[in-house]
């Protein structure tokens, strides 16, 4: 077992750093939340009074911050030559590509073996130990990581070199936010052509047109298996996280010059419908509301009600 340092105790890497304590490490926890440290200390964690501290004996260091600016932040005043050299840094956050590579650029320069581990799987799978790792990194970083993300998830997988577990992520949750899209819309079309939603799913999800959106995360209440959409729309994975890897996308579109319509359309409805009409907390199926008749659509008549979005009730 080892002493493991977890910065980052919200919603992901609170049940994250409470796995690694189950499976028997001495895990040393730092946020700046004081909320967020009482309730890992209560699940098993150490609590560390700053991320240095975390960090200073530390044999692995494990970060899950919101974003590429937090992670810079953290690894190079309070990481990067303060943890020992012989410590394995592993990001679990989810961040632009550049970010990664460059802060695994700089730990290199001074000794470190760091991967960048994006997950797949929301909080449940975060509690549950069942995440999805993409790992960019080294063969031999890859391999001194691989246990304690094991020790989260059900699957880990090397993407490639730095950076690449987060061009993974970004890659698929693109195409997960343009399959809800053209879900969303299919559904809508099938129903104002007097198709009956559930007899179209019977079909599609056994014809060409099936895809996980559809088949396992169905965007209508009552059609498929369980999901958000059963729940108002509630917890899943929020509109705002979607809106931000589309955003992390496109910015990495740019930087190789490729060309991607349809995750540019994403990127602008789920803009539309996380930051206009109030949808960001939502599960990110809840487009399908902006996409159906029940939604106002916006008017510059100063007059008429605030658009809105009449999510069900
Ligand atoms: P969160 O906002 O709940 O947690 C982030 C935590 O980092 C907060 O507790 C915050 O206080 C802490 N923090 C910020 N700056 C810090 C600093 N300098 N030092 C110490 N702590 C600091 O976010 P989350 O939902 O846990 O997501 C974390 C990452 O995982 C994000 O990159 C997100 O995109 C990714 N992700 C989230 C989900 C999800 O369903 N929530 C799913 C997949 C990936």
């Amino acid at each position: 077992m080892a002493r493991v340092a977890f910065i980052g105790l919200g919603n992901m890497g609170g049940g994250m750093a409470a796995n690694l304590a189950k499976a028997g490490h001495e895990v040393r926890a730092f946020d700046l939340s004081v909320a967020a440290l009482a309730k890992a200390e209560e699940r098993g964690c150490r609590r560390a009074g700053s991320a240095a501290e975390a960090v200073a004996e530390a044999e692995a260091v494990v970060t899950m911050l919101p974003a590429g600016k937090h992670v810079r932040d953290v690894y190079e005043a309070n990481v990067i030559g303060v943890a020992p050299a012989t410590a394995i840094l592993i990001d679990c956050s989810t961040i632009d590509v550049t970010t990664a590579r460059e802060e695994t650029g700089k730990a290199a320069a001074q000794g470190y073996d760091m991967v960048d581990a994006p997950v797949s799987g929301g909080i449940a799978a975060a509690e549950g130990g069942t995440l999805t790792f993409m790992v960019g990194g080294e063969a031999e970083a890859f391999e001194r990581a691989r246990p304690f993300l094991e020790q989260m998830g059900k699957a880990v997988i090397h993407a490639g070199g730095p950076g690449a577990g987060q061009a993974a992520k970004i890659c698929n949750n693109m195409l997960l936010g343009a399959s809800m899209i053209a879900t969303c819309e299919t559904f809508v079309l099938a129903q104002k052509l007097g198709l009956d939603p559930q007899t179209f799913f019977d079909i599609a999800s056994r014809a060409s047109g099936q895809c996980w959106s559809m088949t396992s995360y169905c965007p209508l209440p009552g059609v498929g298996p369980e999901t958000p959409a059963d729940r108002n729309y509630d917890g899943g994975f929020a509109a705002a996280l979607m809106l931000k890897d589309l955003r992390l996308a496109m910015e990495a579109a740019t930087s190789v010059d490729a060309y991607t319509p349809m995750g540019s359309e994403a990127e602008e409805l789920y803009t539309r419908f996380a930051e206009k009409l109030g949808g960001a907390g939502k599960d990110f199926s809840g487009i399908i509301k902006m996409i159906d008749d029940s939604w106002s659509p916006p008017t510059s008549d100063p007059a008429a009600p605030p658009p809105g979005l009449r999510l069900p009730k």
